[in-house]
């Protein structure tokens, strides 16, 4: 029976979301005009004035949002609250350049406790539960999102934070861990090195895992679960909206479900800005229509997606959106031909490979040169030179099927391509370099 954790909201009717939607939207666009002076400006040079924006119809009215205008008023310019009302600050990991602050009053904390919360009881975690949470704590959003998701339903968070991967296994032993939040490639390390230690996996209690930050392909789902034996659940958010606890996967696993009573989602078309159509891939547009601190309108997430409002089996009305296939500035173009690691991925895991993987682009005489290092395993690596070379070829073409572009196929020495403990790099572009 499907569990959630605030049922009238998270199955309200669609009128009752937009009705809240609409009010929170009207109310937080005057708060920001008038506590906001960067955003009276923007408005004002949009021409839009808070007594145009009615309801959610007038959304579209409003100027965008971009990572420049956080930098640009880095650290505190976009916050709408005095500084007494912060009770706490969270920056991003800076994955892409400058970090950038995120503010959060008491009652902010209490709403993604809440938003956190609901992720972790879509993905059956009940108040009987230890919740392992090795996203990192700190500046990060990850460690403490999740840490006051499990305190809210009244489970047990057990604050690992990252690293350190041979003590993680001893407390998911020891301490019988129920559920582990992490990102999947460190969920993946993690299963990789328990194997590698021989851990007798009866004797590990785990049953789910709560698993975000960074894009991962259905693959690399389907590896974990294997791997560890549990339940997989995707999770996303973003510093600039609140950290964990934008969107979760329910038991359906197909899509994220978006807490919608806090958050305003759009999918426009990255040139011209037009809002698409429900089932139109696009980037992903939020608004924050609950928070006092920080609450971005229209902020530009870069992140490509699709939503659908298909009834779900799981019985929470709230829209879903598809696992982001990547951030528009991930995208590779390599020879004018798009490319996403996800894809590349996709490829590898399908291949039986490892997804321990790396892409490193450079530009050789005027020419764009993709080369994707696999790791493989000891037995293939051992392999005779000609074995060696008819699975890289194979490989090879793989790729320049599914991507159309030519890809040098490496195959590394098992163990030998960095693991992270958080977000993983797997782009090198040398062009940039
Ligand atoms: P940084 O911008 O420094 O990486 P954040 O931790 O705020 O810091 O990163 C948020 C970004 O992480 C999102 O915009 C998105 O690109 C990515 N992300 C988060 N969760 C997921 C997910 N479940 N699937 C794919 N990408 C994700
Ligand atoms: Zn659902």
């Amino acid at each position: 029976m499907e569990r959630y954790w605030q049922k009238e909201i998270e199955t309200a009717s669609r009128d009752q979301i937009v009705a809240w939607q609409n009010e929170r939207l009207v109310r937080t666009v005057k708060r920001v005009y008038e506590n906001v002076p960067y955003y009276k400006k923007l408005m004002d040079e949009k021409g839009v004035t808070p007594g145009d924006i009615n309801s959610i119809e007038d959304l579209w009215k409003l100027p965008f949002t971009y990572k420049s205008d956080l930098r640009d008023t880095y650290p505190y310019g976009l916050f709408a609250v005095p500084m007494e009302q912060v009770v706490e600050l969270h920056a991003s990991s800076g994955t892409t350049g400058k970090q950038i602050v995120a503010g959060y009053t008491r009652h902010d904390l209490d709403i993604w406790a809440d938003c956190c919360a609901r992720q972790l009881v879509a993905a059956g975690a009940t108040k009987e539960d230890k919740i392992h949470v090795s996203f990192g704590y700190g500046l990060f959003t990850g460690g403490f999102g999740l840490h006051l998701g499990a305190q809210r339903i009244g489970a047990v968070a057990i604050p690992v934070s990252s690293g350190n991967t041979a003590r993680q296994i001893t407390i998911l032993q020891d301490f019988g861990s129920d559920y582990l939040c992490c990102t999947p490639s460190y969920a993946m390390y993690i299963a990789e090195s328990m194997e590698q230690a021989n851990v007798d996996m009866s004797k590990i209690a785990l049953r789910g895992g709560i698993f975000g930050a960074e894009p991962w392909t259905e693959e690399m789902r389907q590896r974990i679960e294997e791997k560890l034996h549990i339940k997989a659940h995707d999770i996303y958010g973003l510093t600039e909206i609140m950290g964990p606890g934008v969107s979760y996967e329910c038991c359906e696993q197909s899509g994220m479900h978006v807490n919608e009573d806090h958050f305003i989602i759009e999918v426009i078309d990255p040139d011209t800005g037009k809002v698409l159509p429900e089932g139109e891939q696009g980037e992903i547009v939020f608004s924050c229509i609950t928070k006092e601190a920080f609450p971005l309108l229209r902020y530009r997430t870069r992140d490509i997606g699709v939503i659908s409002r298909k009834k779900c089996s799981c019985g929470r009305t709230l829209v879903k959106m598809s696992k982001p296939r990547g951030r528009s500035d991930d995208m590779l173009i390599i020879r004018g031909v798009n490319v996403f690691p996800s894809q590349i991925e996709t490829v590898l895991l399908r291949m039986g490979y490892s997804p321990n993987y790396q892409i490193v682009v450079d530009r050789v005489n005027n020419l764009d040169t993709l080369e994707v290092k696999v790791e493989v395993t000891q037995e293939v690596f051992s392999d005779t030179v000609t074995k060696f070379a008819v699975k890289e070829k194979e490989l090879s073409e793989a790729l320049k099927s599914l991507l159309g572009v030519n890809a040098k196929v490496t195959f590394a020495a098992p163990g030998s391509i960095d693991r992270s403990i958080g977000k993983a790099v797997r782009v090198i572009d040398k062009r940039k370099i």
